[in-house]
C-alpha cells in the first residue's frame, strides 16, 4: 500500500518508514508531484491536521496522512496552540515567538505547557486520529542549541535539561510528535495484519 505523508520532509518520511513493513511504502507531497500551498486555516490542531490530510486525498485520489503540532502554554489559555509557528508575526521566526511567550509569562508563576501533535490518517475513504502529548514547563530563559522552534525553552517532565540541550534521539523517545507516530505505526501495522 501506498501511503502519502503530507510533508515535504524527506527525513520525516525515513523514520517512518523505518518502522514499517514493506509493504506499506511511505512517499512525500514531492513524490506525488504536489507543490500547492495546503490550506491550514481551522482553529485547531484536530482541524488543520484534517484538512491537510482530506485536501490530498481529494487532489491526489492517495491514501494520506498529516500532522499539525501546537505548544499550549495553561497560563497563556492554550496558546500560542495553533498559532505556534507564527506566534510573533507572519516571519515565523522561533527567536521573535520564544520572546514573546517569555514576555507574556513574565512574573507568571504558572510556567505548565504541553506539546500536542495531532495527526489525521485518511485511508480508504475513512479518518482516523491519533495524539501525542508531552507535558512540561517554560524556562525563565532559553538554553540549548539543538532542535527548532521553542526547544530551548521547553522542559520536558522528569528532566532537568530542555528539548534543546536533547539528542534528537533522546528527545524522539518523548516528544509529543514521537508518541503521535507510535500510535499511527501500531495502528498501520494492525491494519496490514
Ligand atoms: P508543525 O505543525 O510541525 O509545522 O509545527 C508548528 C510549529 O510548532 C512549529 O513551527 C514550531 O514553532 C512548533 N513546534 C512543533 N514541533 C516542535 C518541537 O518539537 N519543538 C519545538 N517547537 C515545535
Amino acid at each position: 500500500m501506498k501511503l502519502i505523508f503530507a510533508t515535504q520532509n524527506q527525513h520525516k518520511a525515513d523514520e517512518i518508514q523505518k518502522a514499517l513493513p514493506d509493504s506499506i511504502q511511505i512517499m512525500t507531497l514531492k513524490d506525488i508531484n504536489c507543490h500547492d500551498d495546503i490550506p491550514e486555516t481551522e482553529n485547531t490542531l484536530e482541524g488543520n491536521a484534517s484538512l491537510k490530510s482530506k485536501y490530498v486525498v481529494e487532489h491526489f485520489n492517495v491514501n494520506c496522512f498529516a500532522d499539525d503540532t501546537g505548544l499550549e502554554i495553561e497560563a497563556l489559555n492554550g496558546e500560542p496552540g495553533v498559532l505556534s509557528a507564527r506566534y510573533a508575526g507572519a516571519s515565523k521566526d522561533a527567536n521573535d515567538n520564544m520572546n514573546l511567550v517569555l514576555e507574556k509569562l513574565k512574573g507568571s508563576q504558572n510556567r505548565r505547557a504541553q506539546f500536542r501533535t495531532v495527526i489525521s490518517l485518511m485511508l480508504e475513504g475513512k479518518e482516523y486520529q491519533f495524539e501525542g502529548i508531552v507535558k512540561g514547563t517554560i524556562r525563565e530563559v532559553k538554553s540549548g542549541a539543538e532542535g527548532f522552534g521553542y526547544d530551548p525553552i521547553f522542559q520536558p517532565d522528569g528532566f532537568d535539561i530542555t528539548f534543546a540541550e536533547m539528542s534528537m534521539e533522546e528527545k524522539n523517545k518523548i516528544s509529543h510528535r514521537g508518541r503521535a507516530v507510535q500510535k499511527l505505526i501500531d495502528f498501520l501495522n494492525k491494519y496490514e495484519s
